[in-house]
């Protein structure tokens, strides 16, 4: 195992150890389900989609839905073991790396790369007038084509689409 295969694992473990802590809490179950729907989240990178996280795990569980893996993440939400993140697109995506960071979006393929937070500089809003609006979190959306679509092809077919 290479040692970003064994930080992932470790990543993963410990995700899971926080979740079953967190679901004891709060008198959740811990469910099959949930626990293969964080071990899903945990393991990539891509910030997908319930539907895609459905694709990668139905054919294993018996009886999931789409609106339990839905509602699972939403759960994972409100327990602080996952983030839902901001995005061009309308649906949701999910985040298994609540650590302060950002992200950028691929108008062609709608894939989501982190950026850590110390590439950018901090922003104060809280020495703005936002006439009463309190801050509880922000970040940061950059929009733009990954490396994979800014070829020739990519671009052609991102300015087809707008
Ligand atoms: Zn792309
Ligand atoms: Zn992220």
């Amino acid at each position: 195992m290479s040692e970003d295969q064994q930080c992932r694992q470790d990543f993963i473990s410990a995700k899971l150890k926080l979740m079953e802590e967190r679901c004891r809490k709060n008198r959740l179950s811990l469910t099959a389900q949930r626990r293969a729907i964080l071990e899903n989240l945990s393991s990539r990178v891509d910030h997908p989609t319930a539907d895609q996280i459905y694709a990668s795990i139905h054919d294993r569980l018996t009886g999931v839905s789409r609106t339990t893996v839905y509602r699972v993440l939403e759960t994972f939400v409100h327990l602080g073991i996952a983030q839902k993140i901001s995005n061009p697109e309308a649906k949701a995506r999910f985040d298994a790396d609540t650590s302060k960071h950002h992200h950028a979006a691929c108008l062609s393929c709608e894939k989501v790369i982190d950026i850590h937070a110390g590439l950018l500089p901090e922003i104060h809003l809280n020495e703005w007038d936002l006439d009463g609006f309190e801050i509880f979190d922000s970040s940061v959306v950059i929009v733009g084509l990954c490396k994979d679509c800014y070829s020739m092809d990519g671009v052609a077919r991102s300015f087809k689409i707008n």
